[in-house]
């Protein structure tokens, strides 16, 4: 009877493969730390991954909580899902099989957007005298300067892989890292982000892109030596996005020649372009929004088949009128834009001398304007952004209160635009809320199987409160125990 019922429910105890890797001795861990020479071990080395076949007694998104499901995995992809039956032979033992008691299985975290070179400038001891006086962002582009320069590849490895073995207990399996690329630190951060894209690759999918921070045309021979720098980067094998800042030039002349270089590099590499555009909220000022939509046309972006245009912040567009809403989702026409708002550094960062605060109204962009968005965490622990976590649902749960936007139907958006949205807005294929037969198995179970009453049932409730309590699926293997 069991064999016949294990085969029913699609488990193979001959498949080598299927031996799930439980309770590795992660003390392990400390015996490299005391080698003074040695490397230091791989996240896979210390937290391997467990194959998993089938996910069992599961609640589901969009689902009446009082249902329980089984969810099974092949080649990565969710294969089936079927009513979990009560009073069958408890399979939870076998390996391959992972018994959730009624956790809430949901698509898993993305970071659209994150900067991986300078996270937790605050918490670390080295940059420990770079403290925040006035809060703004002029003081911040000074403060990161100062830690730039200080910038070696032990802390930039530090820093990084606390931030992406953060992000995967928090559920995140794809993300956008962004790494500087400058006069100063040259290939410091880049070298750094694309060993540990390796290192985490079998973790998490982490996208490089090679980032233009300072000025390309206002800064003299540092903005020749950074084009020089962003050409070389864009060669690069596991260099996977190009990116710059042209708010930060002098004059809108120079402004437009960053957008007109920069898109020309994303083309002409094959590579996806994201820009940090229109940071201010300046109601006098033109949005640069509509010269980049015009020079990515004259370019023939579509024909030319250029890939994904993601452009973050945008907190200018705040100020748009709802026939502006229009005339931008009629200018976009059938180029790949995704918009990427960033409410906990905006709400931070950008604000006017009479109080006007701003940041990308994400929601309403969705559902009246059907343009393609999502939200993200952007920076941890520095002067930019020295609140918050790594959690890119903390994002989504401030988004409540930010967009107003408590119902069911609102929630659903704000956890898509940290999880399938985002991924779409960094070209990853990502897995629905509905959790389609062939979406890719990456998923979060909320909670400990202990919890109880006030175990998270539904998507409305991870949103208003995440926990911090997770487990995290990527291609159908436990990536955090
Ligand atoms: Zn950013």
């Amino acid at each position: 009877m069991a064999a016949e019922y294990l085969a029913a429910s699609g488990i193979n105890l001959d498949t080598e493969t299927a031996k799930i890797q439980f309770g590795h001795d992660i003390a392990d861990a400390s015996t490299w730390s005391t080698k003074p020479h040695s490397p230091p071990p791989r996240y896979s080395d210390v937290y391997p991954s467990g194959r998993l076949q089938k996910i069992v007694g599961v609640r589901l998104p969009r689902k009446p909580p009082s249902t329980l499901w089984d969810v099974s995995i092949g080649d990565g992809k969710i294969s089936a899902i079927g009513p979990h039956t009560l009073g069958h032979p408890d399979i939870s033992h076998l390996p391959g099989v992972l018994h959730a008691s009624k956790r809430l299985l949901a698509p898993s975290l993305c970071h659209a957007h994150i900067h991986l070179d300078k996270c937790f400038l605050l918490q670390d001891p080295k940059f420990g005298d770079l403290e925040i006086e006035k809060g703004d962002f002029r003081e911040a582009m000074v403060l990161t300067s100062k830690a730039k320069s200080r910038f070696e590849e032990s802390d930039l490895l530090r820093r990084g892989r606390q931030l992406i073995q953060e992000s995967i207990q928090y559920g995140v399996t794809a993300m956008r890292a962004f790494v500087e690329v400058d006069g100063e630190v040259k290939f410091k951060c880049l070298e750094s982000g694309l060993r540990l894209k390796q290192e985490f690759e079998d973790k998490c999918k982490i996208q490089i892109c090679a980032f233009a921070q300072l000025p390309l045309f206002s800064g003299g021979d540092g903005g020749d030596e950074i084009r020089k720098l962003i050409t070389d980067a864009a060669r690069r094998e596991g260099v996977d996005v190009v990116g710059s800042t042209p708010y930060v030039e002098q004059d809108d002349a120079k402004m437009i020649m960053n957008i007109r270089w920069i898109s020309t590099i994303a083309l002409f590499s094959g590579k996806p372009l994201d820009l940090h555009l229109d940071y201010h909220l300046d109601k006098e000022k033109r949005p640069l929004i509509w010269a980049t939509l015009e020079i990515l046309k004259a370019q023939n972006w579509v024909e030319r088949s250029g890939k994904g245009i993601t452009l973050g912040h945008c907190t200018r567009l705040t100020q748009f009128a709802p026939e502006d809403w229009h005339q931008l989702r009629k200018e976009i026409g059938n180029l790949p834009v995704s918009f990427v708002g960033l409410p906990s550094s905006d709400l931070f960062m950008m604000r006017t001398d009479s109080g006007v605060r701003g940041t990308l109204p994400i929601p309403k962009m969705i559902k009246e304007y059907k343009l393609n968005a999502a939200i993200a965490v952007n920076n941890v622990g520095n002067a930019f952004t020295p609140q918050g976590t790594c959690d890119p649902l903390s994002v989504a749960s401030l988004g409540v209160a930010v967009y107003q936007a408590g119902t069911k139907n609102d929630s659903e958006i704000l956890y898509e635009c940290v999880s399938s949205r985002a991924k779409a807005a960094i070209g990853y294929e990502s897995t629905s809320l509905g959790l389609n037969i062939g979406d890719p198995a990456d998923f979060v179970l909320f909670d400990r199987t202990d919890v109880g009453w006030r175990c998270r049932k539904s998507i409305k409730e991870v949103v208003y409160d995440g926990g911090t309590s997770r487990q995290t699926i990527r291609s159908g293997r436990l990536t955090t125990y």
